[in-house]
């Protein structure tokens, strides 16, 4: 009996063990978020100081491995059994082994949302092709929000290998027939950007970016077109209640701009795992 006949007919281990791999995935996402910014920063730096013809200072190497891991305060190289996730934190009390300086909690509630997430997947699809695709989808989102949190910027090198692969999933109508998702990665994308110019040339403000436009590309490529209303409509829902408070609970000005990305993400991760379900039930309400 192979492994995959195993956890066929035993879903809890499925179950558990992808809640596990995302727990080890959401330590990784960490690292993702914060390093890949920097890392696109450095490279267009680079690349504008090359074009204008200056001399750029070499920088010391910076990728997703190296420099190793270390604290933010005193440079304490972090070692195995203190990056474990969630257990080290744990252990640690939030602080840093050498210099008791307090770590974020955002570490560990990263590593524990990715492994809900996880879970919510595997116990959705169960042991199933759809589930094995859907992990490295929901991961994918999960880090594209948070960096759109962060820094306003969704990454092409996150955002368009992801749309292509989901074309590809469903040339072989894993989740949606090839047409639907064609039409949905077609429709996100314009859909955004008509709204996009018409909100420019009414009010001359940019309401949004390209790269908002690229991830409802993304969902509708990996959920088809028909749930991009619902997603459009999900992701304003969001926005509006929990952007909303955020400004309220941090007293930003009105006019200052709130990513889009990270509630079109939820709103889209909603609907490749229940579109169907829900686009039926508002078939059901219009009577169609
Ligand atoms: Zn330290």
């Amino acid at each position: 009996m192979t492994l995959w006949t195993f956890l066929a007919e035993q879903p809890a281990y499925f179950i558990t063990l992808a809640t596990l791999l995302g727990l080890l995935v959401g330590s990784f996402v960490n690292v993702v978020v914060y390093r890949l910014p920097i890392m696109l920063e450095r490279q267009w730096q680079h690349e504008a100081q090359e074009v204008l013809g200056l001399e750029h200072h070499a920088h010391e190497r910076f990728d997703l491995c190296l420099p190793a891991s270390h604290c933010p305060h005193c440079g304490h190289r972090i070692r195995a059994w203190e990056n474990i996730p969630l257990l080290s934190y744990l252990l640690l009390r939030g602080r840093c082994s050498a210099c008791k300086s307090a770590i974020s909690p955002r570490y560990p509630l990263v590593e524990a949302a990715c492994a809900v997430l996880s879970l919510v997947v595997a116990w959705h699809f169960g042991p199933t092709l759809e589930a094995l695709l859907a992990l490295p989808l929901t991961w994918c989102l999960l880090a594209l929000s948070l960096i759109d949190a962060d820094h306003s910027l969704l990454p092409d090198v996150l955002v368009l290998p992801t749309l292509w692969l989901g074309l590809i999933v469903n040339a072989f109508a894993v989740f949606v027939p090839l047409t639907n998702a064609l039409w949905g990665a077609v429709a996100g994308y314009l859909s955004l950007w008509t709204v996009y110019w018409l909100f420019k040339l009414v009010t001359g403000k940019e309401g949004m970016g390209y790269g908002d436009f690229k991830l409802l590309a993304l969902i509708g490529a990996w959920a088809g077109w028909h749930v991009l209303p619902l997603t459009l409509l999900l992701s304003s829902l969001l926005g509006a209640v929990i952007g909303l408070s955020l400004l309220r609970l941090r007293h930003h000005p009105v006019n200052v701009a709130i990513p889009f990305g990270p509630y079109l993400a939820i709103a889209g991760w909603i609907a490749v795992l229940w579109g169907d379900e829900i686009y039926a039930s508002y078939l059901q309400l219009l009577g169609l």
